[in-house]
């Protein structure tokens, strides 16, 4: 059975990366053994066992912020494993999204990283337009785009979707790549504009294509 071809160390511990599912941040790391994965398979919530207190413990059992584990993912040597998770509030015990955040700079020293932390690309973007949005002093082009609301965005998402189809039709690809980018940052502006997470918007396409084509169309 598949939970006994894990590899264990000698304390019966495999490492465990939980990932959120939807933006692809990795939130924590920690161990488990195998009660602790056999409980996160029975209730679908993350457990994990804990080398200080040597006990299985429930991911928010304490805090409230619980993680609902997807998937369970097992790397090619069987001694880790990715939780693909909705976190139901931060993952950390500071209070922050993620217990990466802080950084080694290249002098080696330990830094606090910036609010955008080590998030891949566009959940990085989202906080960053986040950011600018609630600087008061910011000059940016993205804050003026906010500042002028929702008909100035609109009127940039129909010119960069049209440059966007005019490169499609008949220019290079990084033309199209370029002017695809263009129209995803307008198109994250407007949501940051709304208040709408790139989470929310990852949930949809999600579910989108967890089911086939024709099952969603009707549910539309
Ligand atoms: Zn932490």
């Amino acid at each position: 059975m598949g939970l006994d071809a894990l590899n264990y160390d000698n304390q019966g511990l495999v490492a465990v990366i939980a990932q959120d599912a939807e933006t692809g941040e990795v939130r924590m790391m920690a161990y488990a053994d195998r009660t602790a994965i056999e409980r996160t398979l029975e209730t679908s919530e993350a457990h994990f066992f804990s080398r200080s207190r040597q006990k299985l413990w429930q991911k928010g059992e304490s805090s409230g912020n619980t993680m609902s584990v997807r998937e369970v993912w097992v790397d090619c040597d069987g001694d880790a494993l990715i939780y693909l998770v909705d976190p139901a509030g931060p993952s950390c015990h500071t209070g922050q999204d993620t217990c990466f955040f802080r950084q080694l700079n290249t002098g080696g020293e330990l830094v606090e990283g910036s609010t955008a932390g080590a998030a891949p690309t566009l959940l990085r973007l989202e906080r960053i337009l986040r950011e600018r949005r609630a600087s008061s002093a910011d000059k940016s082009y993205t804050k003026s785009l906010l500042d002028a609301g929702p008909s100035k965005i609109d009127a940039k998402m129909r010119e960069e979707a049209e440059e966007l189809g005019q490169a499609l039709i008949g220019e290079s690809d990084d033309r199209v790549a370029s002017e695809a980018g263009d129209v995803l940052y307008h198109l994250l502006v407007g949501l940051v504009l709304r208040d709408i997470s790139l989470r929310d918007l990852l949930t949809v396409l999600s579910k989108r294509f967890s089911r086939s084509g024709h099952e969603e169309k009707a549910s539309r």
